[in-house]
């Protein structure tokens, strides 16, 4: 197959766009004028208002809309794989440039197209619960050699895909400002905190991973079923205040240090966009055990990984007042992951924990192994040890106010259209 037989959208921005062609069709909410948040779905430039356009859906693909109502989307959701994949299909048959319904949508203009810059995006679910997890595998190492030089992994990582809970309330979409937060920190050399400004803010790349159909309570999800349950995906940054991380992670893990927010980006791409992208999970290095059988599965194996280019960028103030480009920080690839998504759902539902529609797991920090594909500042400057010089001339060890951190992803094979997830952004604005 070759580019040119990529179907083209009638909405002409699709065609070619960087995230939104004809070939994603993710869902979110958003809302334009003040309005109500409403469910939409992005192609090119613009959102597909989704229940302005009701009147063209029918049977599953009406019913998926139907559930789509209440500017959030977990009742959708729940409905689980054939309804989302019907919606897909007749989203692609009414926006493809055969389209026998174009002349009639074009007709309504704005009222079912509205230009996304004139839209305010929201979060696209009520996130009841929110669990990160720790399969960056890079990440892992890198952080454990910092703390732990001789034995930087610890050794249940390789038999258990680490993660704890998380702050749900806290979770906010991209372009929400991020408060620096303050806190405890215990100064180098000194036997007793003092209470501030956290001074070593930072970003974690991470993946975003929308469950779909839950489990009863005491119920596990099994390996083999564990996709069924997977919505979607998006980016997401696990802002962390390292210095209040440093002094209280003992013995519990993370707390305050990362509960004041974490930014997703709003869009909620689906596993089926996502369908031509799906890699075998790459396999153990030898010597490495073999995960116990609940967390084993052939097909899981095979295509449970995904190849999505991950992509950090850094800007300051005094960059964007000089209109300097945005500095990378980060190039990285989700194939760094040691365990896949189906093995993280398995493995929180094993002991009959219950996951609900719209719960959100975030993957972990994806580092690559090289400079470059560090998915945190911790990581890159070695926890403060070296510095990142820009363009501007200025230098950061970790973030400043004022600072923008953006998130981008993007999913590229031969003979298939590129996809990406949008932006997930946040900008440092002073502690109050
Ligand atoms: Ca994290």
């Amino acid at each position: 197959m070759t580019q040119s037989t990529i179907i083209r959208s009638w909405v002409t921005s699709a065609n070619g766009h960087r995230d939104f062609p004809l070939q994603n069709l993710p869902l979110g909410v958003f809302s334009l004028n003040g309005s109500a948040p409403r469910s939409g779905v992005a192609i090119g430039e613009h959102i597909f208002d989704l229940h302005a356009a009701l009147d063209f859906f029918e049977g599953q693909a009406r019913g998926a809309v139907e559930a789509t109502a209440g500017g959030q989307l977990n009742a959708f959701f729940d409905l689980g794989r054939g309804p989302r994949i019907a919606l897909r299909e007749r989203l692609f048959e009414l926006l493809s440039e055969g389209s026998t319904l174009r002349g009639k949508l074009e007709a309504l203009g704005a009222k079912v197209l509205p230009l996304a810059a004139d839209c305010q995006m929201h979060l696209p679910a009520k996130i009841n619960d929110y669990t990160d997890f720790y399969v960056g595998i890079e990440h892992a190492q890198n952080v454990g050699k910092l703390f732990r030089p001789e034995n930087p992994l610890l050794p249940n990582y390789k038999y258990v895909p680490i993660g704890y809970h998380g702050r749900a309330s806290t979770i906010r979409p991209s372009g929400t400002d991020v408060r620096r937060p303050k806190g405890q920190t215990l100064p180098a050399g000194q036997t007793e905190p003092t209470f501030g400004p956290c001074a070593r803010l930072d970003y974690e790349l991470e993946l975003g991973i929308w469950i779909g159909q839950g489990n009863a309570m005491g119920d596990s999800i099994a390996i083999g079923d564990a996709a069924e349950h997977i919505a979607g995906f998006c980016l997401l940054n696990d802002w962390s205040a390292r210095d209040i991380q440093a002094w209280e992670y003992q013995p519990l893990g993370p707390f305050l240090s990362k509960s004041f927010i974490t930014s997703i980006s709003p869009w909620v791409v689906t596993a089926e966009a996502l369908e031509p992208f799906r890699k075998a999970q790459p396999a153990r290095p030898e010597g490495d055990p073999q995960p116990l059988s609940y967390l084993s599965d052939t097909r899981d194996q095979a295509a449970g990984a995904f190849d999505i280019e991950l992509e950090v960028l850094l800007t300051t103030q005094t960059m964007r007042e000089q209109n300097l480009p945005a500095h990378r920080l980060t190039l990285s690839n989700t194939r760094h992951m040691y365990w896949t998504v189906a093995q993280m759902v398995a493995h929180h539902s094993v002991n009959g924990c219950q996951l609900q529609a719209g719960d959100l797991f975030g993957s972990g920090t994806l580092s690559g192994p090289e400079a470059g594909q560090f998915g945190s500042l911790l990581e890159i400057t070695e926890g403060g040890k070296k510095s990142i010089e820009l363009a501007s001339g200025e230098v950061r060890k970790f973030l400043e106010d004022g600072d923008e951190i953006i998130l981008r992803a993007r999913c590229t094979r031969d003979g298939f259209a590129s996809i990406g997830f949008g932006e997930c952004r946040g900008t440092v604005v002073a502690a109050r």
